[in-house]
């Protein structure tokens, strides 16, 4: 994929408010997800400012050493214009159990529930 079409669809999923900001209370642990709005192909993604868990960072920024996923690019573009980024702050036990969903189910359900509820 072109850059110009990863920063576009980057921007895009900044819009549609897809990143969350997870924060452990008491603590300064903290991760972001890319949320994914397609159930059936994708899934949610785990990412810090330089990393992510897609196989498009894998390939491309680790093995190829060229250009990061548009997660990350989305999440780069939010940081610098401080737009979108929602923050929810959890125990240590619920940070547990959304990671663990997304792993083991490739998206969380409890996450969604404490965003949109
Ligand atoms: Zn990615």
């Amino acid at each position: 994929m072109e850059k110009s079409r990863l920063l576009r669809k980057a921007k895009l999923a900044v819009e549609n408010k897809r990143i969350v900001k997870i924060e452990v209370e008491n603590s300064f642990l903290s991760v972001y997800i890319f949320l994914t709005n397609d159930i059936r192909r994708h899934r949610d993604h785990i990412m810090t400012e330089n990393s992510c868990d897609c196989k498009y960072f894998i390939f491309n920024k680790i093995y190829l050493n060229k250009c990061f996923c548009y997660h990350v690019l989305a999440l780069k573009y939010s940081l610098e214009s401080e737009k979108n980024i929602i923050t929810i702050k959890t125990d240590f036990s619920t940070f547990n159990q959304i990671l663990l969903e997304i792993y083991n189910y490739g998206k969380s359900l409890k996450l969604r529930k404490l965003i949109y509820t």
